[in-house]
């Protein structure tokens, strides 16, 4: 599912940076991720960098947008078509296959 920043956020900006999918901008009150450029750093990142870096925890996974592995790879690659081919899945790039992981 993507992940959502919640009205706990400080506003800080750190998450900005370390989301390898540009999908989190300010918005008029608290940061935003925008949904569609969400992979929950699939292809990327072991864990969701954004949810990582928070410093009060404010990055959540959206009930709201349940998706899986395969939907988030695809995601990945059209973000990223240049390098599209080099976008490969393991425990070091996908939360799903972390030991012990979940869906
Ligand atoms: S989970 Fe990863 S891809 Fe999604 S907004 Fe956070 S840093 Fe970006
Ligand atoms: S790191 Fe957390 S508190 Fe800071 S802007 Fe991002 S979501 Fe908000």
């Amino acid at each position: 599912m993507a992940t959502k920043i919640t009205e706990l956020c400080i506003g800080c900006g750190i998450c900005e940076a370390e989301c390898p999918n540009e999908a989190i901008h300010e918005g008029s009150r608290i940061f935003e991720i925008d949904p569609e450029r969400c992979t929950e750093c699939v292809g990327f990142h072991a864990e969701e960098q954004c949810a990582a870096v928070c410093p009060v925890d404010c990055c959540v996974p959206d009930p709201a947008r349940v998706e899986g592995e395969a939907l988030l790879l695809s995601r990945a690659r059209k973000l990223h078509p240049e390098t599209a081919e080099r976008i490969v899945l393991s425990a070091a790039t996908s939360r799903f296959r972390k030991p012990g992981a979940g869906s």
